[in-house]
This record gives structure tokens, C-alpha cells and sequence, in this order.
């Protein structure tokens, strides 16, 4: 399973591959190391995650693994060649760029440790990514301060 993740300790973004033989991902900056449910990434189902093998949090989305970088390279590349191509090459990366898009599969995404299953399939409780769930999750915001507007820390103030 290769992952995409960023370190806890020192936020060094990196990539990974998880296996069934380690139960702990180190990080290549600073040697510190998250221990990995593996439970949580099925044996018989091996491209599929229940709940964030790095920090158990159960709440994940999909996400489309683009390169729009490619594309838009891509897209430049028909551009500059169309004098010699009289329009033709841009026609034709556009293409190129259509069925690299297509041909992208779907990978599952961490709301709270923002760690990207590049091999994981998304279930169907795996919806499309929600902001509030997000910043629910990752900011510790509650249901109700977001429905109220942006007070912050509204059980802190009572007695
Ligand atoms: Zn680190
Ligand atoms: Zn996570």
C-alpha cells in the first residue's frame, strides 16, 4: 500500500509504502516512528482501509489521485506547438490529458492526519471530502460552535 503522510514530530511530508511485516512507519527526517494498525488495512481485502491505519481515525474521504501539474504541462506543450501543428497538437494533448484523468483511480484520505492511501479503493461510508467534518476533526471544533458561527472554545467559558 503506498501511502503519502507527513511526520507528527518534525512535519516532514513524505511517502511510504505500508506492509503486512512492519507494524511501525518510520520517518525519514527524524527517525521517529508511528506504530500502524494493520488491522485496520484488511488481509482479505488488501486495497481498502476501515479507519487510518497511522492514527485510527475512522473518518476518511476520497479523493481523485490527479497530477493537474502533468496536465497542465501537458496543455502548455499543445500550445507552443501549435504553429507547426496548425492547432492539431493542442487538440491532441488535450486528449492525452482527458484519458490520463480517466485512467486516474480514486484514493482514500485521513481527515485527521491527512495521510493519502494511494492504493486504497473508497468504500462507501468514504465519501467526498466535507469541510466541516475536517476542520470538526482536525481543529476540534464541535458541531454546535460551527452551526453558531466562529466562537471559539464556547464550553471553556462556563462555570
Ligand atoms: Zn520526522
Ligand atoms: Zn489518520
Amino acid at each position: 500500500m503506498r501511502i503519502r503522510t507527513q511526520c507528527k514530530e518534525c512535519g516532514l511530508p513524505f511517502r511510504s509504502r505500508l506492509t503486512r511485516e512492519a507494524r511501525d512507519l518510520p520517518c525519514p527526517g527524524c527517525g521517529d516512528s508511528r506504530p500502524v494498525d494493520l488491522e485496520a488495512w484488511p488481509a482479505d481485502a488488501p486495497d481498502t482501509v476501515t479507519r487510518c491505519p497511522v492514527c485510527g481515525c475512522k473518518h476518511l474521504y476520497k479523493q481523485r489521485d490527479v497530477n493537474r501539474a502533468l496536465g497542465c504541462l501537458l496543455v502548455a506543450v499543445g500550445a507552443v506547438l501549435v504553429p507547426w501543428t496548425f492547432g492539431l497538437s493542442l487538440i491532441l494533448l488535450a486528449g492525452v490529458d482527458l484519458w490520463l484523468y480517466l485512467r486516474l483511480t480514486e484514493s482514500v484520505v485521513c481527515y485527521r492526519c491527512d495521510t493519502v492511501y494511494r492504493d486504497a479503493r473508497p468504500g462507501p461510508r468514504q465519501g467526498e471530502f466535507d469541510l466541516l467534518k475536517h476542520d470538526v476533526l482536525k481543529y476540534g471544533k464541535t458541531w454546535q460552535e460551527v452551526d453558531l458561527g466562529d466562537r471559539p472554545e464556547a464550553a471553556a467559558d462556563e462555570p
